[in-house]
């Protein structure tokens, strides 16, 4: 499967996004196709393809990733009535692109369990 991705192309500003963060090593955009009112993708800007790609070398990444979703969640104004982060890991997790990515999913009240 190729390591290329249309979130590897909006890291690298050669594909559109509505961009809410971005430093050297994390990115942050909204949802093409959101399923809350906040949806928005964290993704590392190195490519990992999933969650069983990064290693202990990406343990501070990793920890960024959830503490810019953290920031974002109180910027968005959704930190205090709560909110949803989610990670998707190959097929039967329901990963459809395959650099990792944070959701961060809020806005409207989460059922439990996901489908
Ligand atoms: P996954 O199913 O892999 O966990 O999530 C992939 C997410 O990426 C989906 O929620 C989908 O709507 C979103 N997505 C797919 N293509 C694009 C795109 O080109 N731009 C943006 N902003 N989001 C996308």
């Amino acid at each position: 499967m190729p390591t290329e991705t249309i979130f590897t192309r909006i890291v690298r500003g050669e594909a559109p996004a509505r961009i809410v963060y971005r430093d050297d090593e994390v990115t942050a955009f909204h949802d093409i196709s959101p399923a809350a009112p906040t949806h928005i993708l964290i993704v590392p800007n190195k490519t990992l393809r999933t969650l069983n790609d990064a290693g202990p070398d990406d343990q501070a990444l990793l920890g960024k990733l959830l503490l810019t979703a953290q920031r974002i969640a109180a910027e968005m104004g959704i930190a205090e009535q709560g909110y949803r982060i989610v990670i998707n890991c190959n097929s039967q997790g329901g990963q459809s692109v395959y650099h990792l990515h944070l959701h961060l999913l809020g806005g409207r009240h989460m059922t439990w369990p996901p489908g």
